[in-house]
């Protein structure tokens, strides 16, 4: 495994911990809002070795208590459960990001126990996937799949839209709350613009309008709340 990607310390990505995060490159999708552009094609350059990373970890005791790890898409690497092991035997807890392509991965992961939190995008209603993905088309059915399992599993998850106003309207998130009933934590974070995002005419919606989308979602999930917003 390589590191393409190191935040040294995060209150916010890991709730409940003090964490790092690491970003792992590739991904399957082309959202136009990804703030990591540039490691999803797999052509950047690796920050760090795993021995390095893991030299890094050693120094942390006491310091921070868990990693994030993120991407890219981290479900691609074939050495993501062994990685996830060594950062557990470590001592550290274990949070992943997942754009939920991957059940099969996720379902390993779940079985093996070797998540502490799992947080699983849902990037728009079913009907809009695609287009908010940055793909010519998505199949449904492993997004699907990786939603049920983390209904049905044992694990603390939650799962989160990164609302966009050109992408996302009333309509699609009474979609999202009905698709997602019964989830435990369900977050609507706003979209932001930065430097490394591809497209640049993308907007972030208001927060009257956030605030309208999560009282949709609210009718079908236990606990809905804002990131991002001031
Ligand atoms: S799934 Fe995540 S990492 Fe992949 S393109 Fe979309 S926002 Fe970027």
């Amino acid at each position: 495994m390589h590191l393409y990607g190191l935040q040294k310390m995060t209150l916010l990505d890991f709730p409940g911990h003090v964490a790092c995060t690491v970003f792992l490159n590739a991904c399957d999708c082309r959202c136009p809002f990804c703030h990591n552009f540039e490691l999803i094609d797999g052509t950047a350059p690796a920050l760090m070795s795993e021995e390095e990373f893991f030299g890094f970890l050693e120094k942390r005791h006491g310091l921070l208590d868990g990693v994030a790890i993120t991407g890219g898409e981290p479900c691609l690497h074939a050495d993501l459960p062994a990685f996830m092991e060594k950062i557990r035997a470590c001592g550290f807890a274990v949070k992943l990001d997942t754009n939920g392509f991957h059940p099969e991965m996720l379902s390993r992961i779940l079985e093996e126990n070797l998540a502490d939190y799992i947080a699983m995008d849902i990037k728009n209603s079913p009907e809009k996937y695609a287009l908010t993905c940055g793909l010519d088309r998505v199949d449904m059915k492993p997004i699907e799949e990786s939603v049920s399992l983390l209904l049905g599993g044992n694990v603390e998850y939650e799962f989160r839209t990164t609302v966009v106003r050109e992408m996302h309207d009333e309509s699609d998130f009474k979609k999202i709350g009905k698709w997602i009933c019964g989830a435990k934590r369900y977050f609507l974070q706003k979209f932001t613009d930065r430097d490394t995002v591809p497209f640049g005419n993308l907007s972030a919606p208001t927060r009257g309008e956030l605030e309208k989308y999560a009282f949709l979602v609210s009718n079908y999930v236990n606990f809905v709340a804002l990131r991002g917003v001031d």
